[in-house]
Parts: structure tokens; C-alpha cells; sequence
């Protein structure tokens, strides 16, 4: 009997995609970058389903790519060319099983769509910090397969900080049930830790128990004018002292990303009064203090006096707030009919972020000059999406083709300031050779031996995240 029937039987038609026109949707992703070929697509509908498939998949030594909402845009989630590979899509194993109001987590299925997780958490009176421009589409499994992060990290961490226990099916089929709620266990290895960030190479999550957090009742955002980078990390560090820690969120935005948002995307108009070169959008959050509007008058009021604040914008009404931060998620997509744009996601130390962005700006116009640096994000946490744009009017593809040699630039910039080549999307295959050049023989060494020990034949989403 063939793999693909042995399949069919553990999981029924409902379960298995064959044909071209029926897979075509699993094998390539949101920016077509990446497109693949596959033996089969799975759709499990339980841990015991998945578990068989791993199972039948590991006796035939058939390669393996778990994936989920297939958003993060570096190859990690699609198979190769070679059309042996199993996909396996959690999709249909998205069910919240369990809610504990007393102990404030969530357990719930690894193909559950990031929104529809925020929004039981919100029906249940509690609030799922992770916020990102795709949580749609993403799935939690992914998110914590990506270790993903989003606008909130800077006050309630990375999805790494969220997870209290996985349930993992293993590269032989092992079901480990680590579905764990407590919040302090030393009992050694802290295993789940290996599969937050693993991409899917060591194993597939199935499950996770998460943390819920109260909702804030107040919230209060301002679009705020700086003088300079420098200045943003100054008013950063105000607002965090003067406010009691409340800021949740805050985002980098350059005059050129309000331009392009404004110019490409439908019903924005600029919300600033004057054009500067800088902006951040500040949000507090509390459910102790409700004036935060006054709050933020007396922090802004102190910015200014220290010259670290030329001018803001406080929204009054929830609409207006949400048309800020609806500015904030189209940068992404406003960049798109400007032509080529290479994306990265670094981070680097926060105060090393004005070197990093001043030494990136130069080095690069010195070999594209006239390229537009759209630099925008989460300054907070010192990761930026730094993305050099074409110049006007040149060729697009030209400008595409030197995405290695500026990737080498501004990667090795961000390694120089002792930074991170990647701080969001992961490395999937689009930069595993990049490691290499990055970590230290000792690290990869290690990391070749947990991916062995773990996945002794190689069939766990191979070609990823670990250089050639
Ligand atoms: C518009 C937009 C905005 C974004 N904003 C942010 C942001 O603010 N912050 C951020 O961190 N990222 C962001 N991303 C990137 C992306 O959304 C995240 O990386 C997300 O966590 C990926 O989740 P996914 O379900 O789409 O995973 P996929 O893309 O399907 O998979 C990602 C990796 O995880 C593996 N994987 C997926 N599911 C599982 C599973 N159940 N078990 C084991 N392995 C698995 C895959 O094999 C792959 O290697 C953004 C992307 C877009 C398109």
C-alpha cells in the first residue's frame, strides 16, 4: 500500500489533499516567494491522527513540513520542489478545549487562528496580549513555532513568555503531553522551550496551554513628533517612569511610511499637523488610572520642556485611536506599489538603534543611491523592520536582484552591534545559510545535536532553519 493511502485510512477524505489544484493553496505563500511541490496534504482533525501520520511517515522516511497559517513569509511552512514531502496543516485541529478562569490560562488546539484565540479570551472577560498585523491568518502553533512577538512585547514579552505547556507529536510519532498550567515547575530541562522558535524541526505542537491577562478598561494612544531617533528611546524611557510602567505598545514610524500610507492606501489622510521626519505611536494601558489622556498631556508636557518632543496628537473617541493604529498595520502594504522592497526583521540593542539605522542609511546609499529606507516598528524592543525601498522610477527586479548583497550589509551591521538577523519571521530557508555566518561553531554544533536527538532520521521539516 502506498504512504498516501496508508494516510487516507488514519485520517478519511476529509483529511487528505492530493490533487494540484486542491494542495495548490498549502504550497506557496502569501508573497509567492515561496512555492512548493508535496506527496500529499494532511488536515488531522486529532492528536491521535497526527500522531499515526508521523508514525507511518517515519517508517517510510518520508520528509515532513508542519504548517500553519503560512504567514511568515521565509519559506519555513512550504516544501520544497522534489514533491515526496508530506504537508501537514493543523488547520482543522483549532478548538479552544479548555478554559481556567481562576487560574487564568487557555488550552487550546494548534491550528486555532490568532483572532479567534484573542477573541475568546476577550467573550471570557480576559485579554491575549500577542497583536500582530496577521493574526487572521497566523495560527497559534505557528505563532509559537515562530516564537512570534508583535506590539504588546514590550509589555508582556514574546509568545515565548505566553506558553506554559505544549502537547508534541514527535519525529516518531510520540505523543509528549507537556500540557502543563503551572507557572513555576524546576524539575529540570525546560523542554517546551526547544519548540517555541523550533520551526516546526523538531516536532509538531498539537496543543499549548496559554496565559490570560486582565483586560486594561483604559487605553489612550498619541501620534507623537520627535526630533530625532535618539529622542523616541529618551521619551521611551519618560514615559515608562512617569507612568508607572504603563506603556503597552510603542511604534516607530518615519515620515515616508505616513506618505506611502496616505498616497497607496484608500481613506488615510496625514494625521499630523506638519511633516517630521519621526514619529511614535504611544499606547497606555491601566485599569486603575482612567484619566490616561491627562497622563499623557503631563508626560508629553515633560518631553517637550526636555526637548525630546516637538509636537502630538491625542485621539479622543476608540475610532480615532484605531485609525492610528490601522495607519500603523498598512506600512506593510502601502510599500507595495512603490515596487521593489527588501524586508528585514533585525534587532539590535535598543540604545544601538539610531547607529544601526544611521550607519544602515549610509552604507546603502553608497551602493543604491536614491533608495527610500522605510524603517518602522518596535522601537521598544529594538526590532525593526529596516526596509530599503527602490529609488524612484527604477527597475524593480534590478533593485530585487541585490537582496543578498543587502541583506549582507545591514545584516552584518546588526550583527556588529551585537543584534539579531531576525527578530520576527524566523529563519526557515530563506537565511539558515545566513547562521553560519552569524552564530558560533559552538552554537550550531549544539543546535546539529538537539535537532539529532531529537529527529535521529532528519524527516522533521528538513532544509530549515539549520544551515546546510
Ligand atoms: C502582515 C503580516 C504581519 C506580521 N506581523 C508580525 C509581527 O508583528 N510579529 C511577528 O513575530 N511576526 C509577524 N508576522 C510573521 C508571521 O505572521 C508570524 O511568524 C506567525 O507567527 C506565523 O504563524 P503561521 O501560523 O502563519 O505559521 P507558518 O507560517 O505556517 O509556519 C511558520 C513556521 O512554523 C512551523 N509550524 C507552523 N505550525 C506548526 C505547528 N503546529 N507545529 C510545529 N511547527 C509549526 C512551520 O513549519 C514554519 O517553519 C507577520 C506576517 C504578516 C504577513
Amino acid at each position: 500500500m502506498s504512504l498516501t493511502q496508508k494516510i487516507l485510512d488514519v485520517v478519511g477524505t476529509k483529511g487528505l489533499l492530493t490533487s494540484e489544484p486542491d494542495m495548490a493553496a498549502y504550497l506557496c505563500e502569501w508573497r509567492d516567494k515561496y512555492v512548493g511541490k508535496a506527496l500529499c496534504v494532511v488536515l488531522p482533525k486529532t492528536t491521535e491522527e497526527v500522531s499515526q501520520v508521523v508514525k507511518l511517515c517515519a517508517e517510510a522516511k518520508a520528509p515532513i513540513v508542519p504548517q500553519g497559517g503560512n504567514t511568515s513569509l521565509v519559506g519555513g511552512s512550504i516544501p520544497f520542489d522534489s514533491g515526496d514531502e508530506v504537508v501537514i496543516s493543523l488547520r482543522r485541529m483549532n478548538t479552544v478545549r479548555y478554559i481556567d478562569k481562576q487560574g487564568g490560562t487557555l488550552t487550546v488546539e494548534a491550528g486555532c487562528i490568532l483572532a479567534n484565540l484573542q477573541q475568546t479570551a476577550t467573550d471570557n472577560g480576559f485579554m491575549f496580549p500577542l497583536r500582530i498585523g496577521s493574526e487572521g491568518s497566523c495560527q497559534i502553533g505557528g505563532n509559537i513555532s515562530t516564537n512570534a512577538g508583535g506590539v504588546q512585547v514590550l509589555h508582556y514579552g514574546n509568545t515565548r513568555e505566553q506558553v506554559l505547556g505544549l502537547e508534541v507529536v514527535l519525529p516518531n510519532g510520540d505523543i509528549w503531553d507537556g500540557l502543563s498550567s503551572l507557572r513555576k515547575d524546576n524539575t529540570g530541562y525546560d523542554l517546551k522551550q526547544l519548540f517555541i522558535g523550533g520551526e516546526g524541526t523538531l516536532g509538531i505542537i498539537t496543543a499549548a496551554v496559554v496565559k490570560l491577562y486582565p483586560k486594561p478598561k483604559y487605553q489612550q494612544i498619541a501620534m507623537i513628533a520627535l526630533p530625532s531617533v535618539e529622542a523616541a528611546i529618551d521619551f521611551l524611557g519618560l514615559a515608562r517612569t512617569m507612568s508607572g510602567d504603563q506603556v503597552t505598545a510603542i511604534e516607530l514610524i518615519p515620515r515616508i511610511a505616513i506618505d506611502l500610507v496616505v498616497k497607496n492606501v484608500p481613506n488615510f489622510s496625514d494625521p499630523m499637523p506638519e511633516k517630521y521626519d519621526w514619529q511614535i505611536l504611544v499606547e497606555l494601558s491601566s485599569s486603575a488610572t482612567e484619566d490616561l489622556k491627562s497622563l499623557m498631556e503631563t508626560i508629553l508636557e515633560e518631553g517637550m520642556a526636555q526637548d525630546i518632543v516637538l509636537d502630538a496628537i491625542i485621539p479622543g473617541s476608540e475610532a480615532q485611536q484605531n485609525k492610528l493604529w490601522a495607519l500603523r498595520e498598512e506600512i506593510s502594504g502601502a510599500q507595495k506599489p512603490e515596487g521593489g522592497s527588501i524586508k528585514h526583521d533585525i534587532c539590535v540593542p535598543i540604545g544601538k538603534i539610531p547607529e544601526f539605522i544611521e550607519t544602515a542609511d549610509a552604507a546603502l546609499q553608497k551602493i543604491i543611491p536614491g533608495f527610500r529606507p522605510v524603517t518602522f516598528g518596535h522601537i521598544g524592543d529594538g526590532n525593526l523592520h529596516y526596509n530599503p525601498l527602490q529609488p524612484v522610477g527604477a527597475d524593480p527586479q534590478e533593485f530585487l536582484d541585490k537582496w543578498e548583497s543587502v541583506s549582507r550589509i545591514v545584516h552584518d551591521i546588526a550583527n556588529d552591534l551585537r543584534g539579531s538577523i531576525s527578530a520576527e519571521h524566523g529563519i526557515g530557508r530563506m537565511k539558515k545559510n545566513e547562521l553560519s555566518r552569524y552564530k558560533s561553531d559552538v552554537e550550531l554544533r549544539l543546535m546539529r545535536q538537539v535537532k539529532t536527538a531529537f529527529d535521529p532520521q532528519g524527516i522533521m521539516n528538513p532544509g530549515k532553519m539549520l544551515p546546510d
